[in-house]
């Protein structure tokens, strides 16, 4: 059976034993990925393709483990649910956990493990390629040129280097950007409430968030969603950006004000905005609604400029990061069932 976490004078048991893990919100790529590095651990995973939340909580009824991801809810109703149903351990599978009450996870005593690294190469890369596409408007030469149209009105980028980029975050994801985009002979302004040496050391300026808004070309954003970083973007900082700027957020969509982004894209004062994360995204993200019709007037309004390039929660999937992330997520569900901590527990 799952145990409590041990406390340091307790003796750590030699064997695992296994555990049943109800794991939501899976697509066959979970699957995959979770069976192949499940071969180390043999517990014993149920697969649901229901998404986490008051109605579906009761699947996990007799589950000593619960493995969520980042559109699974994890409130007080949830969490109490779970907690009812003999549930001691919720392993998230992903870096971000603002979706998680996490004092109600602490009172009912669960504990709640994620991922916070697996490759951030994955999520850095995929934001240098929105930058790279919007600029040379890939999104619209690839539909054009299908069409046997091979104009190149509309199509006009700009060169890169020289370029200011201002990163707004500079944690695993934010200084992978920062050194790649140094790469492209870019100027790379940053502001993080903990400045890294190393970005430092490969020339990356420190400034305050205002410089950030005021002097870059491109803005970046990559620090976790908390109540401090919600509406990071909001019209205030947009009035402040240069007219033409390009946005893009690959962290969590609440980190910008969608509507100030739409007033601001509608005046032309954006010039390029690249999401992959969206605000309401649990209700889109991670389904095939292409035979129904979008009820969400926000994200459909986004979807109809040219210069918006959107992609549905993908910055994290690579093949390395599905391996670090199942092999990471099971690490931790065993380490607390030998009543060790592994570390990435959240409290
Ligand atoms: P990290 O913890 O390594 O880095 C976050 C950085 O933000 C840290 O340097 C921290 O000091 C800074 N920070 C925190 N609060 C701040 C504040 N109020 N103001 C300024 N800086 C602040 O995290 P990471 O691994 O780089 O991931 C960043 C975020 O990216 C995650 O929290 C997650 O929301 C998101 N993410 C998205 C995807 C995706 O697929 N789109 C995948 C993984 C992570």
């Amino acid at each position: 059976m799952l145990s409590r976490a041990a406390t340091p004078s307790e003796p750590r048991r030699k064997h695992t034993e296994r555990v049943r893990i109800a794991f939501f919100s899976t697509h066959s790529f979970d699957r995959e990925s979770f069976d192949e590095a499940n071969a180390r651990h043999r517990h014993d995973l149920h697969y649901f393709d229901a998404r986490l939340g008051p109605a579906t909580s009761v699947l996990a009824r007799g589950f000593p483990a619960v493995c969520a991801f980042v559109n699974d809810q994890l409130n007080a109703t949830v969490l109490t649910a779970l907690s009812a149903g003999r549930t001691r351990m919720i392993a998230l599978r992903s870096a971000g956990f603002n979706h998680v009450d996490l004092r109600a996870a602490q009172e009912l005593g669960l504990t709640v493990s994620r991922v916070p690294a697996y490759s951030p190469h994955a999520v850095a890369e995929h934001t240098v390629a929105l930058m790279l596409a919007l600029n040379r408007k890939i999104h619209r030469a690839y539909a054009r040129v299908r069409e046997g149209n091979f104009a190149l009105d509309g199509l006009l980028g700009f060169d890169l280097v020289g370029r200011t980029v201002g990163v707004v975050g500079t944690g695993k994801i934010g200084s992978v950007v920062a050194r790649i985009v140094t790469g492209f002979g870019c100027r790379v302004l940053a502001y993080d409430i903990a400045p890294d040496p190393e970005c430092r050391a490969m020339g990356v300026e420190y400034v305050p968030l205002d410089a950030i808004w005021s002097q870059s070309d491109i803005i970046t954003l990559h620090t976790p969603l908390t109540p401090e970083t919600r509406h990071t973007v909001d019209a205030k900082a947009i009035a402040r950006m240069k007219p033409g700027v390009m946005i893009i957020n690959t962290g969590r969509g609440a980190l910008v004000d969608t509507p100030a982004l739409i007033a601001a894209l509608k005046e032309g004062h954006i010039g390029h905005l690249g999401l992959d994360v969206y605000e309401e995204e649990e209700q889109l993200f991670f389904q095939d609604l292409s035979s129904h019709v979008i009820q969400d007037d926000v994200f459909a309004r986004l979807l109809t400029f040219p210069n918006v390039l959107v992609t549905a929660h993908q910055a994290f999937f690579t093949r390395e990061a599905l391996q670090g992330i199942s092999a990471t997520t099971l690490d931790n569900i065993s380490a607390f069932e030998e009543g060790r901590r592994s570390g990435n527990e959240l409290y």
